[in-house]
């Protein structure tokens, strides 16, 4: 039986670099290895990887193991899978990370299948058990209104991690490691789909999982028309306007705009929220912000509860002044 040993993370390059949250793993990864006393290796698949294994050693990789071929292009389940469940069956990790994004979704299930081994989605917090050497995964459930911690005693361990839920290392450009490409054995017949065009999302501004102050707006704001105010406050703070499920589930505002459970994690420094009454499931997407602040009717409503400042208002009134003091504040 193998002997499974270190971690591995999975890294996704976007755009010819190693993506946010590929850093993000990496310094979990780190820290996880550390504790075992043990490897970390990152695993890269491509057409042409440029210096992304580099990245991978200077954000925490020991090793740094390379498939690079013509077929694996952009993202393909079927070529993507078959590279992946080979590298892992050579190394045999212990921990298998990758990123719960649209890729990691796809591959993550395929793998724990196929490698016989045990998957947790969307972890929120990962660490080693010292009596065991177990990976302890923690994610939310029931709808977020709860957190519960999962291990077991089958190898390989394999976990997808929320964007923003890990701290990356410095990068450290003197750190040193291996690079090892691996041989890849494709058969092109053996895979069925193909990427026919990729589109990529429009964003005006700044990205609102990049921005350090976010304007995010809930039912209370009753239509699209509202949200231009949101978007003005957002510009005067150099920020972005986010929202929650309700404005994008009546198409007041694009699904993109969706901060929480099963929207997008932000993690900025100001996070106001306007109109919205701060359910679990929305609180999950925005629990990182540092500073949050509440604009509500509602004295009772639980933004208040997770709200730094707070002003109980209708948000038509407050806003405007709100809006007009920081712009004189930021002018003087
Ligand atoms: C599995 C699951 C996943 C979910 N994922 C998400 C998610 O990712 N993101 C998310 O946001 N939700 C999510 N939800 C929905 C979530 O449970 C809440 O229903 C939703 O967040 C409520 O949105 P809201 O606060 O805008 O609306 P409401 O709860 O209706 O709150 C509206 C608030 O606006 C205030 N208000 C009204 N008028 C004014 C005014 N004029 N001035 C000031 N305040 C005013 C009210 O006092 C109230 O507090 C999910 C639910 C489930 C079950």
């Amino acid at each position: 039986m193998a002997e499974y040993k270190g971690i591995m993370v999975y890294g996704e390059i976007v755009e010819g670099k190693l993506s946010s949250i590929t850093t993000e793993i990496l310094g979990c990864g780190r820290r996880l290895a550390d504790e075992l006393k043990e490897e970390l290796s990152c695993i890269l698949v491509g057409e042409t990887l440029g210096d992304a294994p580099k990245k991978a050693i200077a954000f925490g990789a020991d090793k740094v193991y390379t498939a690079e071929d013509p077929l694996l292009k952009e993202y393909q389940t079927d070529s993507y899978v078959a590279v992946m469940e080979k590298a892992v069956k050579d190394v045999s990790p212990r921990v298998l990370l990758l990123g719960q994004t649209s890729v990691g979704r796809d591959l993550a299930p395929r793998l724990a299948f196929r490698l016989g081994g045990t998957l947790s989605m969307d972890c929120m917090e990962l660490s080693i058990d010292p009596a065991t050497k177990q990976l302890q995964q923690t994610r939310s459930v029931y709808g977020g209104n709860a957190r519960a911690t999962f291990t077991s005693e089958i190898f390989p361990q394999i976990a997808t991690v929320r964007q923003k839920a890990m701290t990356p290392l410095a990068c450290d450009e003197s750190r040193k490691g291996e690079i090892a490409p691996i041989k890849v054995e494709l058969d092109p017949a053996k895979i069925r789909t193909k990427v026919l065009e990729t589109v990529k999302e429009e964003v005006v501004g700044i990205k609102l999982e990049d921005a350090q102050s976010v304007v995010a707006g809930g039912r209370g704001i009753g239509g699209p028309e509202g949200f231009q105010q949101l978007e003005e406050l957002a510009k005067v703070l150099k920020g972005a306007v986010g929202a929650s499920r309700p404005p994008c589930d009546n198409k007041w505002v694009p699904d993109t705009m969706q901060v929480g459970l099963t929207g997008k994690i932000v993690t900025p420094e100001l996070y106001i929220a306007v109109g919205l009454s701060g359910a679990s499931q929305h609180i999950a997407g925005c629990s990182g912000a540092k500073n949050i602040i509440a604009i509500n009717k509602d004295p009772e409503a639980n933004i208040f509860k997770e709200a730094r400042f707070g002003v109980v208002g209708d948000w038509k009134q407050v806003l405007p002044a709100f809006t007009e003091k920081v712009k004189e504040l930021l002018a003087g």
